[in-house]
């Protein structure tokens, strides 16, 4: 008999469709860098499916998954707790199962938050947020809970903006308030942090989000959440106005940097998982 461990630990994600998410590439290159026996299963997973893909998790004794659409609400009634941000946000996209246990955590926000403290500490900042989608929700409270200022809310649909503007006042410390979104949206003199959280850009990098790049001042970072193509061309039009841009890839790294930690304990490269994201999306430094 050999004394060889031929189990290795599972993680993974569900949720549909799938097959264009390429989180799986992402961490098993980590985990592979790391020498972990770790694999990370990418499961299409329909909605009528969610409690019985839970129930096998946790059968099989996964460590934990990831939920993206559109699981993300509906994945709560299936756990035993939630983390604070995920309990303030209202959506899950990561669980940690620890003794069949299911703890809900939301790593969007905090992978976005990661990033951004790599180029400025958000305390005290006055931020323009663009969007009222689940990426601008949990990256709103993320923001309120690491105490900026003040937000801005923009969004085409204002009680979107506003659901999210009261979030954060009635769950932190932050001030917040919304503002419809009409014709060219322009940047409020003083504004620190730019952050665009719509979808627009995702697969079109000559797609401009509608802003007045001349709105934008230098030393203003400026944030795009969209991963694919990362350098956008709203981060290109600031770029070139002397603004610090910032680019999804690192939201989507640092997010499963976290959710890793959160199941295994174990702090994976980043600088392994960013480069897998740029060979598979065909992007250079410079985008
Ligand atoms: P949602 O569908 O929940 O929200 C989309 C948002 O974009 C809404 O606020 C919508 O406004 C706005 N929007 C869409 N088109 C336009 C437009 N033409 N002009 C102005 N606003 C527009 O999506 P999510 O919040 O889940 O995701 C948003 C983006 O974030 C996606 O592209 C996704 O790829 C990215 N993302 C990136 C992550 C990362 O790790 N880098 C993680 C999660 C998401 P309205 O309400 O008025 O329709």
């Amino acid at each position: 008999m050999s004394n060889q461990n031929f189990r290795s630990i599972l993680t993974g994600s569900f949720s549909t469709p799938c097959a264009d998410n390429p989180t799986v590439a992402m961490i098993e290159a980590a985990y592979r860098h790391a020498g972990l026996d770790a694999r990370y299963i990418n499961c299409d997973v329909k909605a009528g499916n969610l409690a019985a893909a839970v129930r096998g998790a946790v059968a099989m004794e996964w460590v934990g998954f990831n939920c993206s659409l559109p699981h993300k609400v509906a994945v709560i009634e299936y756990l035993d707790e939630l983390a604070e941000a995920a309990r303030i946000i209202g959506a899950v996209n990561c669980v940690a199962i620890r003794d069949g246990r299911l703890v809900g955590n939301n790593t969007d926000g905090k992978g976005f938050l990661a990033s951004l403290r790599e180029v400025i500490d958000p305390a005290g900042k006055k931020v323009f947020l663009l969007g009222a989608g689940g990426a601008a929700r949990a990256i709103a409270v993320e923001l309120g809970l690491a105490d900026v200022a003040h937000i801005t809310v923009v969004n085409r649909d204002p009680a979107k903006a506003e659901t999210i503007a009261a979030l954060v006042r009635d769950n932190t410390k932050s001030d917040a308030t919304a503002r419809p979104w009409v014709g060219n949206a322009r940047v409020p003199e003083g504004t620190d942090i730019v952050i665009n959280a719509t979808s627009v850009g995702l697969g079109d990098a000559d797609a401009m989000v509608e802003v007045d790049p001349d709105t934008l001042a230098k030393g203003q970072v400026v944030a795009d959440v969209i991963p694919n193509p990362p350098m956008t061309r709203f981060l290109r039009e600031a770029r070139q106005r002397g603004c610090t841009p910032l680019d999804g890839l690192g939201m989507l790294v640092n997010q499963g940097v976290i959710g890793v930690e959160l199941w295994l304990g174990a702090t994976l490269d980043a600088g392994v998982m960013k480069q897998t994201l740029r060979d598979i999306f065909g992007a250079s430094d410079a985008g």
